[in-house]
């Protein structure tokens, strides 16, 4: 494996030769690679012990097995409460990995952006409306067809959306919307919330990386926008974001748009 880099070297404004560097990049790979293996042995051999606590723990609240005092509540459903954190921490993992390692197959075909939006967004009115947060869609476009996996673009947008549920306060806005350029199209959603301060904008995508801006230390995972940057990838497409601190984020996705590959 070798990373390319390629530069012109100008003289009077002419492009006199380019310098392209090649760097063996093998060993780096191999290590990342067996990195994510480790994750993914580890996570797995988790998901077993796990579900058993959680059943546990379940039933001892429920009281099926006997009565507790109020103490005893607390500290269950304290721990219940991290199990599920941790359980939900071992999925993100193991999708994740899947993803890496290609297990994931993607299943492309002719995808209704719009309808994945309007399907994607339902579940999300309630959690909206007790925020008093307007939920909308853009001024879609009809008939944009992408050439993509239509539930994983919309675990995509479903991340997205929660993402900008949890980082805008009451009475904020949230909009999703796309559009058609070029051979592309573009999805976007964007809220009125935080904001991510500019150092971090590249970073978020990166694995268990959350902005310093976020309070909120005991929700999400820090695995969301990773997922979604390796599925959309994993369609050569792009995700990036456009934000300013106390403002507002805007993230915004390219897929391959479909017409043009059946052309
Ligand atoms: P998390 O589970 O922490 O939300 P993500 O990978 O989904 O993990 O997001 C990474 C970080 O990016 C978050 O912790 C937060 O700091 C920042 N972030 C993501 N979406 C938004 C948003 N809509 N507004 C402000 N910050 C955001």
């Amino acid at each position: 494996h070798y990373n390319i880099a390629s530069n012109k070297v100008k003289k009077d404004g002419d492009v006199r030769f380019t310098v392209t560097l090649l760097e063996d990049v093998t060993e780096l790979k191999r290590v990342d690679e067996m990195k994510s293996e480790f994750v993914s042995t580890v996570s797995h051999e988790f998901r077993t012990p796990l579900t058993s606590m959680n059943m546990g723990l379940s039933m001892l609240l429920e009281e099926d097995i006997g009565t507790i005092n109020e103490d005893q509540r607390q500290l269950l459903e304290a721990a219940y409460e991290d199990c599920e954190r941790l359980n939900e921490l071992v999925d993100d993992l193991l999708d994740l990995s899947k993803i890496e390692s290609g297990k994931i197959k993607m299943e492309f075909d002719k995808a209704d952006v719009e309808r994945i939006i309007e399907t994607t967004i339902k579940p999300f009115s309630q959690q909206a409306e007790e925020k008093k947060i307007n939920l909308t869609t853009d001024s879609m476009e009809e008939n944009i067809y992408a050439w993509a996996d239509s539930n994983k673009v919309s675990w995509v947008i479903s991340n997205l959306i929660g993402n900008a549920l949890r980082y805008t306060p009451e009475e904020g806005t949230i909009k999703i919307g796309s559009y058609l350029q070029g051979r592309h199209v573009y999805v976007y959603v964007e809220d009125t919330g935080v904001g991510i301060p500019e150092e971090y904008q590249d970073k978020v995508f990166d694995k268990f990386v959350r902005a310093s801006n976020n309070e909120d230390e005991n929700s999400g995972t820090g695995l969301g926008l990773a997922i979604a940057k390796e599925i959309i990838e994993a369609h050569s497409g792009r995700i990036w974001v456009e934000s300013e601190e106390g403002k507002g984020s805007k993230f915004i996705f390219a897929l391959p748009r479909y017409r043009h590959l059946s052309e």
